[in-house]
Parts: structure tokens; C-alpha cells; sequence
């Protein structure tokens, strides 16, 4: 793609009203645009990254046997009075509609997998499952931090086991957690943790947050040398010492970026969600729900990763691999040069952003740097002189000093196909 087709706004300069680093680097590079309070269009940069990341949840859900499924937004308001949450949870945004019916934006879709899971479910031999969506979640709250830490509207995913029996549960619940410390990981992060937290209103035994430990976290946690870890919600905040060994504990903000809870039988007890057992008795599933804030996780990884220049992305997570610019905008064989390389890397399935406008030099490097692409290439006329092509690199959590500086003219395509192999995770 030419760098001039892409329909996003890069800005130069400081941006106004951004709260926090990764905030500002998501305006100034284009990659969100607040169409109101707490929502936010993801454009068609942001909207690339958030696509990766679901690939990402995708790849490391389905090889924990989830099964993905798409449930409606918008739900009628007699789900959720089936588990009394229609009145008790006061963040759903309602409507009537014309015919008089009751709707609910959906804020989250336990009521609605139950519903699900009762037009399947009947026999013990089906169990255990897990299902599991992504999409667009919206919570009416009163205030909004602004930023991207905290929306009115996001995506998530949001998975959902059901379980014979509590052992079952457990172990489908430690492969769950497994599976979220890979792929937050490959999304890029780095400093995060699990830690314990309070299971509310949900009705579970037990819940643990995933959380990234950054000091723009809108929450508290409490971490020792022990290993125990816990949000305020389980820590006695006059009490600050650790439970396990006695000593002080330490108090750290952290970025929410997903939650696994033990749902226990709640929802399908309200339900009515059962399945015959083995005797032939008639029995109630045991369930698992398992959060990511996807569009969450793009802002932790802008707060956690990216420099004053722009973000630092991964090459799982990229919105191009390649990035190609040609200096001196007025000579033609450098432009050609440039444009022959975009092509031929594009046959090769690789996606790459073209830069052969008439600017100046610098402006071209900015825009660079906020869009990221972890390997970009400098077509001039002093290095065609050499018959190479220079190499730089912006890539998070890999060390590049024995990459390649520079490649061969009249060989790029294996030699840029071999750099990206050795910049990615898999
Ligand atoms: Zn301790």
C-alpha cells in the first residue's frame, strides 16, 4: 500500500487532551479516532493491530478445544430477568423497542451462552466444551476515564467452560491460564502477572486477574517476594502484610488486560441449564468464563512498549511487516527501485507500506515510527550506488545488533522473507 492511500490521520507535534503515553502515541499515529465519550473508532491502522491480537486469542483458544461462536449485541431484557442481573447489574444500557419489547445492550454474555448451552447440552458425554466469542461489549458507565484504558465500548473476548465436575473445572482452568500467559506474551507484553481477585457478584469460588504491572493502572495490587499476589479487592487495605508469610507486601498499579473466574453453577442453576449423568440422574454443569479486553490489550502494549516516538510493535502484531522508503523523492530510479520492491514483497505475501512521497527525509521517518513496521527499508541513491539496501528495525523484545544492516539489491525477496522468520515468535 502507498503510505498516502492509508486513510488515517498521523498527526506532527503534541497532541491535547491524550492522559497517558500510550494514549497520545494511539492519536498521534492514527490508530484511534473518539467518535464520542468512551467510544472510540479503531481506524483502519488500529483496527489492524486489534485484528492480529484477536488472531492471536484465536490461535491460543482453539488449542485449548474452544469453540468460537457469535452471539448476538443485542439480547431481549427476558435473559437477564431470568438471573434477576436485568435489575441488579446497574451498567446495561436498556431499551424499548417499537413493538414494546425489552432490550439490553449486552455488557457481558453469561445469560446469553447459558441459553445457548441449553439448546445443546443434554448428555454428560457432551461435556466438558468451551465456547468462545469476540466481540463488541457495551456498558453504560456514568464516567469514563478518558483514554483508552477505560471505554463505554469494546471488544472483548469472552470464553465460557462447562464441566462435569469441580476436578474437571480445575484442570481446564490451569490450561486456561496457560494458554493466557503465551499469548499476551506473543502480543508483546511483558511485565504482567496474574493475581488474585475478589469473585463479587459473579457467584464463583475463585478469580484471578491477568494484570500488566504499569504505573498508569487504574488499579492496586499487592505483590510479595513470596509469590503471593492479590488486587485490593482480597487484600485488607489497613492490613498490608502478607498473608502467606507476614511480611510487608508491595503496592503496585497494574492495567486489567483479562480475568478467568470460576463461575461455580450459578447461571445454570437461574437457568435452568442440566444434563443427564451417567445413572441417567439429571444433573447441573459446572462453569469457567474466561475475559480479555482485546481492544485493552492494544492499549497496554502502547502504554507498556512504545517510545516517544511511536509504538513498538511485535511482527505478530504489526500493521505491516515491511516498511519501504524511498529518499531523494525526485530521483526516478529510486522511486522505481523502491516501488519494485513493495511489489515483489506483496507477491510474496508479505504486507508492506510504500513511502515515495516528495517530502522532506524526516517527515517520512516520523511517519515511520508511528506506524512501526519492524523492518524497514531505505532505498537511496548512495546506497544503490552499493547495489544494497539499507536496514533498520523497531521491533519489541527482540535483540537486532546481529541482523543485518543492509541486503543485496539483486536478492532482497529471500533475504527480507529471512528477517521476518527470525523476528517472529513462532
Ligand atoms: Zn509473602
Amino acid at each position: 500500500m502507498k503510505i498516502e492511500n492509508l486513510c488515517v490521520r498521523r498527526l506532527i507535534g503534541d497532541v491535547s487532551g491524550a492522559v497517558t503515553r500510550g494514549h497520545k502515541i494511539a492519536i498521534k499515529g492514527g490508530y484511534v479516532y473518539q467518535t464520542f465519550q468512551g467510544g472510540y473508532t479503531l481506524t483502519p491502522l488500529g483496527w489492524s493491530v486489534v485484528h492480529k491480537i484477536e488472531n492471536i486469542i484465536r490461535d491460543e483458544m482453539n488449542a485449548i478445544d474452544g469453540q468460537e461462536l457469535l452471539l448476538p449485541v443485542v439480547c431481549s431484557a427476558d435473559l437477564w430477568r431470568e438471573t434477576g442481573r436485568y435489575d441488579s447489574m446497574d451498567n446495561i444500557a436498556k431499551f424499548k423497542g417499537r413493538s414494546g419489547t425489552d432490550y439490553v445492550i449486552c455488557p457481558t454474555h453469561e445469560e446469553v451462552i447459558t441459553d445457548y448451552a441449553r439448546s445443546v447440552l443434554t448428555s454428560y458425554r457432551q461435556l466438558p466444551f468451551m465456547l468462545y466469542q469476540i466481540q463488541t461489549k457495551f456498558r453504560d458507565e456514568l464516567r469514563v476515564r478518558a483514554g483508552l484504558l477505560r471505554t463505554r465500548e469494546f471488544i472483548m473476548k469472552d470464553a465460557y467452560s462447562f464441566h462435569e465436575t469441580q476436578e474437571d473445572l480445575d484442570k481446564y482452568y490451569k490450561r486456561c491460564f496457560d494458554a493466557y500467559y503465551r499469548l499476551f506474551k506473543r502480543c508483546g507484553l511483558k511485565n504482567f502477572t496474574d493475581v488474585l481477585a475478589s469473585s463479587g457478584d459473579m457467584g464463583g469460588k475463585y478469580t484471578h486477574e491477568f494484570q500488566l504491572i504499569h504505573e498508569m493502572g487504574e488499579d492496586t495490587l499487592y505483590i510479595c517476594d513470596c509469590g503471593f499476589r492479590a488486587n485490593k479487592e482480597v487484600v485488607d487495605e489497613n492490613n498490608t502484610v502478607c498473608p502467606n508469610c507476614g511480611k510487608a507486601l508491595n503496592k503496585v498499579r497494574g492495567i486489567e488486560i483479562g480475568q478467568v473466574f470460576q463461575l461455580g453453577k450459578f447461571y445454570a442453576d437461574s437457568m435452568h441449564l442440566t444434563y443427564t449423568d451417567s445413572e441417567g440422574n439429571e444433573k447441573t454443569p459446572i462453569m469457567g468464563c474466561y475475559g480479555i479486553g482485546v481492544t485493552r490489550v492494544m492499549a497496554a502494549i502502547l502504554e507498556e512498549s512504545s517510545d516517544e516516538n511511536g509504538p513498538v510493535w511485535n511482527m505478530e502484531t504489526a500493521p505491516f511487516a515491511v516498511h519501504v522508503i524511498g529518499l531523494n523523492g525526485k530521483d526516478k530510479s529510486v522511486l522505481e527501485l523502491a516501488q519494485k520492491i513493495h511489489d515483489d514483497l506483496v507477491a510474496n505475501g508479505v504486507e508492506v507500506i510504500l513511502d515515495n512521497r516528495d517530502i522532506r527525509a524526516g517527515e517520512k521517518f516520523a511517519d515511520a515510527d508511528l506506524i512501526a513496521a519492524p523492518i524497514r527499508l531505505i532505498v537511496s541513491e548512495n546506497n544503490m550506488a552499493k547495489d544494497v539496501i539499507e536496514v533498520k528495525y523497531r521491533i519489541n523484545d527482540f535483540d537486532t545488533s546481529n541482523m543485518p544492516d543492509e541486503i543485496g539489491v539483486s536478492n532482497f525477496v529471500p533475504g527480507v522473507l529471512d528477517m521476518i522468520r527470525k523476528l517472529s515468535h513462532k
